[in-house]
């Protein structure tokens, strides 16, 4: 059974994340979608709001399951028998990044690998950060993200 760890912040998921979801689940027997603290000192959407979108998107796909990331991503990896972080890769300047943290995480966990999947043509360009952008002054994300997480930033905007 080969399980793979997918981390990120999903501020919101994109449907660049969903690409490498779907294309994850072509590798895998399992892939969990790790879902780590933001930075930022103030999160756009909180951690469950995350979690809860993600099962929400990922409710028909059997091979996929949502957990909260409290822990380093290679301790999370272990305690979950996963042997690969997946990780997608956009421009040139997802690299330094990307290349630092898979060198990293194999210093201290050797026998787990990074897999680095392209995004795919058509979604490359999206960014969490600008889809965050274009709905806090209001703007329709609809083309950038999957249709429950359109509806729920849309219908939060709405709410008094
Ligand atoms: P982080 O908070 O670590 O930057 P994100 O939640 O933004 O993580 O993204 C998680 C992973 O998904 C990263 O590997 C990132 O490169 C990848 N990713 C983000 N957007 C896209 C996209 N449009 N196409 C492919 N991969 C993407």
């Amino acid at each position: 059974m080969k399980i793979a760890v997918y981390p990120g912040t999903f501020d919101p998921m994109t449907n660049g994340h969903l690409d490498i979801v779907e294309r994850g689940m072509k590798l895998f027997d399992k892939v969990i979608i790790a879902v780590a603290p933001t930075r930022r000192k103030q999160a756009f959407l909180s951690i469950e709001e995350r979690v809860a979108l993600l099962n929400e998107v990922s409710k028909s796909m059997p091979k996929i399951s949502v957990a909260r990331l409290d822990n380093l991503v290679v301790n999370f990896a272990r305690e979950e028998k996963a042997t690969v972080i997946l990780r997608g890769l956009r421009a040139v300047s997802d690299f330094d990044y990307e290349f630092q943290q898979a060198y990293m995480n194999h210093q201290m966990a050797p026998t787990i690998e990074t897999v680095f999947l392209p995004a795919a043509e058509g979604v490359g360009h999206i960014s969490a950060t600008m889809v965050r952008e274009i709905a806090e002054v209001g703007g329709d994300v609809s083309p950038f993200v999957p249709k429950a997480i359109a509806t729920y930033l849309q219908q939060k905007r709405q709410k008094p």
